[in-house]
C-alpha cells in the first residue's frame, strides 16, 4: 500500500541546484515523485551563511516511515553532507514533512515535521503541490504566513527535470 509523503529539500552549500536535482532523481527510485517550484529563502538561525534553495517533493512510496528516513539520510550522506553548527549551512537537508495522515512520535522521527506551520519555505512549496492541503484541519493557504509570503521563486516546477 503506497502512502503519499511530502519531503522538504534544502541546500545552501556547494552547487545547491545540482544537489537538489540529484536528490530528486534519487527520490524517484523510492516511488512516484512530483516537485514544487524552486525557492530561495534567507537562512534560519545563524545569519552569516548563504541563502537556501528550497523545494518540496511529493513522493508516493511503499516504504515505512523509518525506512524512508533511512533512505533520506543515505541520500544526504551521498551528497557529502557536513553540518558545522545547529541550523548552519549544509549541502543537503531532507525532512519528512508529512507521511500520509500519520502522526509519529519516535526518537528519530516526528511527523508532521516540527516547525512546518512556521516556515514559509515549506508552506509555499506544499501549496504548489496541493493548494487545498490541510494539516490537522488547518488549511495551509489560510495561514497569514502563506498570504504574506515574500519568498522568491527561482524556477517553475520543472526545475528538476533532466534535459
Ligand atoms: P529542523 O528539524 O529544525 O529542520 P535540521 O533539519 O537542521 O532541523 P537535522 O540535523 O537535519 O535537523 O536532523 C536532526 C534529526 O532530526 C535527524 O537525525 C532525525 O532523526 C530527526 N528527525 C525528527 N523528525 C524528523 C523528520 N520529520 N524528518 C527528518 N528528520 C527528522
Ligand atoms: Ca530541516
Ligand atoms: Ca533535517
Amino acid at each position: 500500500m503506497s502512502v503519499v509523503t511530502y519531503i522538504g529539500l534544502g541546500s545552501n552549500l556547494g552547487d545547491s541546484r545540482k544537489t537538489l536535482t540529484e536528490a530528486v532523481a534519487k527520490l524517484a527510485a523510492l516511488g512516484r515523485v512530483k516537485t514544487s517550484k524552486l525557492y530561495q529563502s534567507p537562512p534560519m538561525g545563524p545569519q552569516d551563511q548563504p541563502h537556501y534553495l528550497n523545494a518540496v517533493a511529493r513522493l508516493e512510496t511503499d516504504l515505512a516511515a523509518l525506512d524512508l528516513l533511512d533512505e533520506l539520510q543515505k541520500i544526504e550522506q551521498e551528497a557529502g553532507r557536513v553540518r558545522l553548527r545547529h541550523w548552519g549551512e549544509r549541502t543537503l537537508d531532507l525532512d519528512i514533512l508529512l507521511y500520509g495522515q500519520e502522526q509519529i512520535e519516535h526518537q528519530r522521527l516526528t511527523v508532521p515535521h516540527i516547525g512546518l506551520l512556521e516556515r514559509d519555505f515549506v508552506i509555499m512549496p506544499l501549496l504548489d503541490l496541493d493548494k487545498n492541503i490541510q494539516i490537522q484541519a488547518q488549511c495551509l493557504k489560510d495561514l497569514a504566513l502563506a498570504q504574506d509570503s515574500t519568498l522568491l521563486v527561482v524556477a517553475d516546477e520543472f526545475w528538476s527535470a533532466v534535459d
